[in-house]
């Protein structure tokens, strides 16, 4: 393929799916979006850091490690990653920083007591790019892991929570939107990421035809219990996950419609916020650009006329 084919990342696309303004002004302009803060972002860091580490170490280990292996490796890894990615100053207090260390901890310490184990053992890549051409798009991603399992491959994206990601109770809106009658942009990011890594999968070395390929999200901050006792406050963390591959399968079609319009938009330079009506109502709440915006601004002006 030519140098100069445009490759765009799942999340560029759901970008774009939100709106399309808000897609230049971030990914073409690179405005720094004014809210945006560090701290979730380097805890995500820390603990993509650790299990990335882990999972190296122990598919580099000439004979399986235990399970008690791969636990010290991990609580090691987390705790040197926390000091890498973490900064005192982001946060207002001691106390915040130190919950946050332990909250961080406790999720891989839970992961590398669950799943963690058997992922760690079966790893084939961490961190890896894959890419995927199908007809005029080119999209390109970087996966947290890839495990091979009995069936095939496992592809793992972790995440703090598993808000914001495509379930069994959601899917159907897939279709809803493809269609214009409803507005749910928010669920896209993950379907694409799904799109994006299933079948860049099938073009590595990992793959052999006829294996199943399954794409996970695993929430490793699902859920946090806080204790709180005479030596300040104890967290107990338990991890989540959701496979959506069926889920890729059930909507393909549709999916790579919404794909298609998206990356055709982007490699156009069509950034023009449609369907308005929807965008205005749905994403305009939350946008951080919202202050600089003619799109919103205008239309707030002409409502109070
Ligand atoms: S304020 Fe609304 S129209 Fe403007 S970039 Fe944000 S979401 Fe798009």
């Amino acid at each position: 393929m030519s140098e100069d084919v445009s490759r765009v990342s799942p999340s560029r696309l759901a970008t774009y799916a939100t709106c399309p303004r808000k897609y230049e002004y971030d990914k073409e302009w690179s405005v720094e979006s004014p809210e945006e803060s560090r701290r979730y972002l380097d805890r995500g860091l820390a603990y993509h850091g650790a299990i990335e580490d882990t999972c190296a170490w122990a598919t580099d280990q000439p004979e399986s490690p235990t399970d008690d292996e791969i636990q010290t490796y991990a609580h090691e890894a987390i705790e040197r990653r926390w000091d890498e990615h973490a900064d005192r100053d982001e946060y207002a207090s001691d106390a915040q920083f130190a919950y946050d260390r332990q909250v961080a901890i406790a999720g891989v310490d839970a992961y590398f007591a669950a799943a963690g184990l058997e992922h760690a053992r079966n790893s084939v890549e961490q961190e890896g790019w894959l890419t995927c051409d199908r007809g005029d798009v080119h999209l390109r991603g970087r996966v947290d892991n890839i495990v091979r399992t009995d069936e095939g491959l496992q592809i793992i994206d972790y995440k703090g929570s598993l808000s914001g990601i495509v379930s069994g109770r959601t899917h159907n809106r897939i279709e809803a939107h493809h269609a214009g009658e409803e507005y749910h942009a928010s669920i896209l990011k993950s379907v694409f990421q799904a799109a994006t890594y299933i079948e860049g999968a099938k073009a590595t070395e990992h793959y052999e035809p006829g294996m199943d390929i399954e794409f996970t999200f695993y929430g490793v901050l699902y859920n946090v219990d806080r204790t709180p006792g005479h030596d300040g406050i104890s967290v107990e963390v338990t991890g989540k996950s959701r496979d959506v591959g069926w889920i890729y399968e059930a909507h393909e079609d549709t999916i790579w419609s919404l794909i298609d319009d998206c990356y055709t938009g982007i490699v156009d330079g069509e950034f023009t916020p449609e369907p308005w009506e929807e965008i205005h109502e749905n994403a305009c709440g939350d946008c951080s650009y919202q202050g600089m915006c003619g799109d919103y601004i205008g239309a707030e002006v002409s409502l109070d006329d």
